[in-house]
């Protein structure tokens, strides 16, 4: 599985090439809060065989960066390097390589391991997880939705009442930013909400919105109606049903 909006249909080389400069160190700098109080990391790693967490490990999660995000990594640390089948030496790994579908603005990366993290380093990738900006039909960001393919692995999906206030306003925040600049950036992820939609509305289920106003509702895939809920409410993951 991959942190981000894959898809081919995102931003083209020639035009990213001639696209105004994003300042990621001002960038990284406003999307640095954590997401809970507490270390949610110690409560998914021990269900990961590879003993950390399910998103900082290689044969789980591949983090990608655009390629403007890569120079300003590769200029100031060398926590990251441009990842390679090899990277995992894990057999418990959960990567489907036949579906990699790497759009030309974007790279898969791969860090030298939780242990040695570098916060202030970490790709917008890693601070966006487990959530994506997630897009409407007519085209609005209303708000964070999650990477539904990480349900069973993340607990913070399980327990999305306890995201901060900071963290959603910080998220929204930096997304309005990169698309204000990008504008092209917010297609690839319209099309990771409409996939989002599809998957849901096959499950019967609809979707979980932790929106840009603050409050939390359930959007039904199909019309894209969305009422009002207590996250509290939210539908909780095997292995984190009862925790
Ligand atoms: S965000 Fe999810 S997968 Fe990553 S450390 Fe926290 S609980 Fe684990
Ligand atoms: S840079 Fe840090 S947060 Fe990102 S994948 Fe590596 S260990 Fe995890």
């Amino acid at each position: 599985m991959v942190i981000c909006p894959l898809n081919s249909r995102s931003a083209k080389i020639d035009k990213v090439n001639n696209r105004p400069k994003l300042n990621f160190s001002k960038l990284y700098g406003g999307f640095n809060a954590p997401i809970l109080k507490i270390d949610c990391g110690a409560k998914c790693a021990v269900y990961n065989p590879n003993g950390v967490p399910f998103c900082c490990d290689i044969c789980h999660a591949l983090p990608v960066a655009y390629l403007e995000e890569w120079k300003y990594l590769k200029k100031n640390t060398d926590l990251w390097h441009v990842w390679k089948v090899e990277d995992c030496k894990s057999n418990n790994a959960t990567i489907d390589q036949s579906n990699l579908d790497l759009p030309e603005n974007m790279l898969l990366l791969a860090c030298k391991g939780a242990q040695y993290c570098e916060r202030e380093f970490r790709a917008v990738s890693c601070r966006q997880f487990p959530f994506f900006p997630y897009v409407t039909t007519d085209f609005r960001f209303i708000g964070l939705a999650y990477e539904w393919e990480f349900e069973h692995q993340c607990w913070v999906i399980s327990h999305l009442d306890q995201v901060s206030k900071t963290y959603r306003n910080e998220f929204i925040t930096t997304y309005d930013e990169i698309f204000n600049l990008w504008p092209e950036e917010m297609e690839s992820y319209a099309i990771k909400s409409e996939e989002m939609r599809s998957t849901f509305l096959q499950r019967k289920q609809r979707i979980p919105i932790l929106h840009r106003n603050g409050k939390d509702y359930m959007l039904s895939p199909k019309e894209e109606r969305i009422q009002v809920v207590s996250s509290s409410n939210f539908r909780k993951f095997a292995p984190y049903s009862q925790q």
